[in-house]
């Protein structure tokens, strides 16, 4: 169901690394990810449906975005925390567009990320930006995998092809590889298929909490059952199989000369992965 909703205010402040503010023009997100992080807004959002079902269009949203104001220049803004701002329905509503345009005077050093190549169509926005960067995340290249991930995001291959295109516009970009899904995820062969054309790349393990836990579980179950066991003592082990991804990592970017970033959770996980309820 998409319905247009009318909100107060759109610019957040961030509690995200590397982020000061935050806008997000939808509330839900039409991707259905099976990881989503973001499934906990649900509860706010007064929707009874299943994450995924739903979106809000905030269609007021632009309308929010101060004319005249210092406030924003230079300080990071990123586009979004809990939806993708280039999810289906912006390809009619077009909230997302609407507040680029709105915030290229306030000249923020703006940052966005997808999983859509819808992006590409905002690349005479992008360039009007001192400072903008554009992210797609990349969990896998293989297709199969990201139709059960990822269902209703963008093909592998649109993916990749808006990241060259953004390239080739001198549009900074970057791949977010997250979250990692163990023994899935060949994050060296992501890098090795796009560095040519990628600055960045942004690494995220996968962080199991909340419903994640049970939707990745029964993913797992359904598509994967060869790796229940061994997700289970990936999580039985606490935190030894992600310091280990961790230093393969920096080592690997360090010897090939690959720009990174990594923001792992390195909180204690669930020794019951596999056998809590949800
Ligand atoms: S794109 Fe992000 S917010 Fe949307 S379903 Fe996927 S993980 Fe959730």
């Amino acid at each position: 169901m998409i319905q247009e909703i009318t909100v107060k205010s759109i610019i957040t402040k961030s509690g995200l690394p590397d982020a000061d503010y935050v806008i997000n023009p939808y509330v839900g997100c039409a991707n259905r990810c099976i990881y989503c992080y973001a499934r906990f807004m649900k509860r706010f959002s007064g929707h009874t449906e299943e994450w995924g079902s739903f979106v809000d269009v905030k269609k007021n949203a632009p309308d929010l975005v101060p004319v005249n104001t210092s406030r924003y220049r230079d300080k990071a803004l990123f586009l979004s925390s809990v939806t993708d701002p280039y999810c289906e329905p912006e390809r009619l509503h077009g909230v997302t567009r609407r507040l680029i345009e709105r915030l290229i005077p306030l000249a923020p050093r703006l940052s966005v990320q997808t999983k859509s190549s819808l992006v590409v169509r905002d690349t005479d926005l992008f360039v009007q930006f001192a400072h903008c960067e554009v992210g797609m995340t990349v969990t896998s290249l293989d297709e199969a995998v990201r139709q059960e991930i990822e269902p209703s995001a963008s093909t592998v291959e649109d993916r990749l092809s808006a990241l060259k295109k953004l390239h080739e516009a001198g549009i900074r970009n970057y791949i977010f590889i997250g979250p990692i899904l163990p023994n899935i995820t060949d994050w060296k062969r992501i890098i090795e298929a796009t560095r040519g054309f990628v600055d960045c790349f942004m690494f995220e393990n996968l962080n199991i909490k909340g419903t994640v836990r049970h939707h990745v579980n029964r993913w797992l179950a359904e598509s994967h059952p060869g790796l229940v066991d061994e997700y289970t003592e990936i999580y039985s082990r606490g935190n030894g199989y992600w310091q280990d991804t961790e230093n393969d990592i920096r080592s690997y970017c360090a010897a090939e000369g690959v720009e990174y970033k990594l923001y792992f959770h390195h909180k204690s996980t669930s020794k019951n992965l596999l056998l809590e309820p949800s």
